[in-house]
């Protein structure tokens, strides 16, 4: 038991080194942050695709949609990241017409450390939104008020 615990601590570590996400969350990148907390970190996407493109993510490296849980802990992380999202794109694009949050499911995913996209529309140049369309239970694309019923405890207390 000891033994394997461990052994999963290692790899997690093992991951987390390598992956950009977990450089950023540790602010150990020439990232600018958006927002910094306990739990989560905003930053502009690299390759923006709207007038307003942040990424929200967990400290935590959790890889995918698929690794979230239906539990109060995972449910409130993702509303957070969702509230975080919202306050930022609030602030910094306030006349957008129209905003998008969700997240891409494997294997549509570009980077496996979960990512809350934010998006002030319109998509630019247009085309980009192929990129973010939702592909049903395929995959794709997943707005964030979808994945939030999907993990919502069943009895909250
Ligand atoms: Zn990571
Ligand atoms: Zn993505």
């Amino acid at each position: 038991m000891i033994g394997a615990a461990a052994k999963s601590v290692a790899m997690a570590a093992a991951l987390s080194s390598s992956c950009i996400f977990c450089q950023i969350a540790r602010s150990s990148t020439s990232t600018t942050l958006l927002h910094q907390d306990d739990k989560v970190v905003a930053f502009q996407d690299i390759n923006p695709s709207a007038f307003r493109h942040y990424l929200v993510i967990p400290v935590e490296h959790i890889p995918t949609v698929r690794d979230l849980k239906r539990s109060s802990e995972d449910f409130s992380l993702v509303s957070h990241m969702l509230n975080v999202g919202q306050g930022l794109l609030q602030r910094d694009a306030p006349h957008a017409k129209h905003y998008r949050y969700g997240f891409h499911q494997p294997p549509f995913n570009s980077v496996n450390h979960l990512h809350l996209h934010c998006f002030a529309l319109p998509f630019i140049p247009r085309w980009k939104a192929i990129k973010y369309l939702s592909l049903g239970p395929f995959g794709g694309f997943i707005d964030a008020g979808k994945l939030l019923e999907r993990i919502k405890p069943l009895s909250s207390i």
